[in-house]
Formats: C-alpha cells, structure tokens, sequence
C-alpha cells in the first residue's frame, strides 16, 4: 500500500465549496496512475484524498493536478451545463 501523505483537508471557510462555477473536473484514468501522489501534493485545495479520490464539490477545475501528473493520468473534462 502506498505511504500516507500529510495532507490538509478543504473547508467550509472562504476556499470552500466550489458551487457552479467550475468549468471543468479532473478525471482520473486509473489504468495510467502510478499512484504516485504527486497530484494530491500540488493542488491548492486539498481535495485529492489519500486514496486519489476527488472531492468535486471542493475541486476548483485549476488543472494542476493534470498539469503535474507524469503519468498524464488526469484528463480535464468540460463539465455539463
Ligand atoms: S483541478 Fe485543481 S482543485 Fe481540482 S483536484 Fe486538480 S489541482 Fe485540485
Ligand atoms: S500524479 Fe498522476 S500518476 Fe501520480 S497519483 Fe496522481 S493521477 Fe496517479
């Protein structure tokens, strides 16, 4: 199993819930991940969990988590309107 990473957890506080704004969602693809981690330790909201599950409701769409992957694992996605 994969170290715990020490992460912050998102809040309720001024970098909270996303709402509708958002444009677009990181999508994971599971058979490219290495499970790496790299992408929980970049993003700026601490919405990827220890076990690389996306909390949405908090994800900002920023890309950085895709941008950093090295496995070009994460595919930013439009979201529906
Ligand atoms: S898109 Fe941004 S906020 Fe959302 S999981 Fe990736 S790095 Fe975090
Ligand atoms: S950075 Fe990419 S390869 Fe590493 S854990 Fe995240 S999705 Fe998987």
């Amino acid at each position: 199993m994969r170290e715990r990473l020490a992460l912050s957890r998102p809040t309720e506080a001024s970098s909270g819930k996303t709402g509708s704004w958002r444009t677009f969602r990181p999508v994971v693809d599971r058979e490219k991940c290495n499970a790496c981690g790299l992408c929980a330790q970049f993003c700026p909201d601490s919405v990827i969990d220890e076990d690389l599950v996306i909390d949405i409701e908090f994800c900002k769409g920023c890309g950085i988590c895709a941008a950093e992957c090295p496995k070009e694992a994460i595919t930013m996605v439009r979201e529906d309107r």
